[in-house]
């Protein structure tokens, strides 16, 4: 039976293969940080694509909190949250999270793709419209196509496109617009205060998907809304525990108290699958707790990547990925975001970015190229992510790997 079927697999793999967009899994053998042990490398290699923001995943503080959790609560919790899944700990973490973002509650998921897999199927049906920004993550957009609500995508940032979906989508009984806070392949802010003031006009909801920014995004590290200072204009935020909070796992929708509860009663992800283990639940805590102080950090993190832009832009490298005007998304009174794209166009784009990466791996330099179907065809990039624990050393030995590959690629 399963004969005719294989071939057509093994012929998919191979279409993929040699269009050259084969995703290689390296294995780590440390802790994930700035320096890291990989299988196939003699020694360790800075690490320049984690979404270890503030260097928080191996942070002392975190696993001895974790380990506190597992002693104190024990491995797992074998039931969904409703039936017997809920402990002391998940309820603290929901309102710490509530308290630090300024919201009335907060509702925990397994991860950040769960929880915007089941906000949207739960809140919204089909007197509804979702409005939602083109380049979305793949898990808003999964989430919105559950749900019954009408749907309207407009271009990406572009608020005169946002506009024309509003007026289109008048009949709606609520209509929310859905946008990532920082669109994770380009290192763009979404223009908040612009959303939040059509919102206003179109009587609208917004939420955020802030999984690229709390933490480290914002003077507190609240994220997005803070950094454009509309925080009490955002309705639904969601994000994730496995970026800048720590790097475990775990999602969350944070908003008003009635959006929270039905959630707890409606969303799918959450009636379905199990509560997040104790020991990740405190060590997540304890990460909250490390960011409220982590000003110095979040420093750190801004100077890095300023230091990687103005290397990098001297080295002649082209970090824009917008072919359109792209300050909208970026004012001038507002640091660069940490994601570094470094663009090689083209057709030939994706062989060139594959072949650096590997050269830079060969120099002790981690960098992951993204192409097609991650980014669109022609827009190949090798995403740099800057972490607070990076020193400015570090900073140049990645753009001197960049530039040594580039010599050796293009001679
Ligand atoms: C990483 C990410 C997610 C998924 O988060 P997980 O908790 O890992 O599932 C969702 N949305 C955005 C915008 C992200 O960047």
């Amino acid at each position: 039976m399963y004969g005719a079927f294989q071939q057509r697999l093994a012929d998919t793999l191979a279409e993929i293969e040699s269009a050259g967009l084969s995703k290689r899994e390296r294995i780590i053998t440390t802790p994930q940080g700035p320096e890291i042990g990989v299988v196939d490398a003699e020694h360790e290699v800075l690490n320049f694509c984690a979404n270890n923001y503030l260097g928080l995943a191996d942070d002392p503080r975190i696993v001895e909190a974790a380990h506190e959790g597992l002693d104190d609560y024990g491995f797992g919790m074998a039931s969904v949250r409703f039936i017997c899944g809920t402990q002391t700990p998940h309820r603290e973490l929901e309102r710490r999270i509530a308290a630090f973002l300024g919201t009335q509650d907060t509702i925990l998921f397994s991860s950040c793709f769960d929880a915007n897999g089941g906000v949207f199927e739960a809140l919204f049906g089909p007197q509804d419209a979702i409005i939602s920004d083109e380049l979305n993550h793949a898990s808003l957009i999964d989430g919105i196509r559950l749900s019954k609500a009408s749907r309207y995508r407009y271009r990406n940032a572009d608020m005169a496109d946002l506009r024309a979906q509003l007026e289109a989508s008048a009949d709606a009984q609520t209509r929310v617009i859905v946008t990532d806070g920082v669109f994770s392949m380009d290192g763009a802010y979404a223009p908040l205060r612009e959303i939040c003031d059509l919102a206003d006009e179109f009587g609208a909801l917004v939420l955020v998907d802030d999984s690229h920014a709390v933490g480290f995004v914002g003077a507190g590290g609240r994220g997005t809304p803070e950094l454009f200072g509309v925080a009490d204009r955002v309705d639904i935020l969601t994000g994730t525990l496995g970026k800048a909070l720590g790097g475990a796992s775990g999602g969350y929708v944070s908003s008003h108290a009635e959006v929270v509860e039905l959630l707890r009663q409606r969303a799918r992800p959450y009636l379905f699958s199990n509560s997040v283990a104790p020991s990740v639940v405190t060590g997540s805590l304890a990460a909250l707790d490390t960011i409220a102080a982590s000003e110095q950090a979040r420093q750190q993190l801004i100077a890095n990547t300023i230091l990687l832009r103005g290397l990098m832009s001297a080295a002649g490298f082209d970090l824009d990925p917008f072919t359109g005007p792209s300050d909208a998304t970026r004012p001038g009174d507002v640091p660069p975001h940490p994601i570094t794209p470094v663009m090689f166009p083209g057709p030939d784009g994706a062989r060139l970015a594959g072949g650096i990466a590997q050269h830079m791996l060969a120099a002790g330099v981690y960098v992951i190229p993204f192409s097609y179907p991650v980014v669109p065809r022609g827009k190949a990039r090798i995403r740099v992510q800057l972490s607070a624990a990076h020193s400015s050393d570090d900073v140049r030995t990645c753009v001197d790997a960049f530039v040594a590959a580039r010599a050796a690629l293009t001679a």
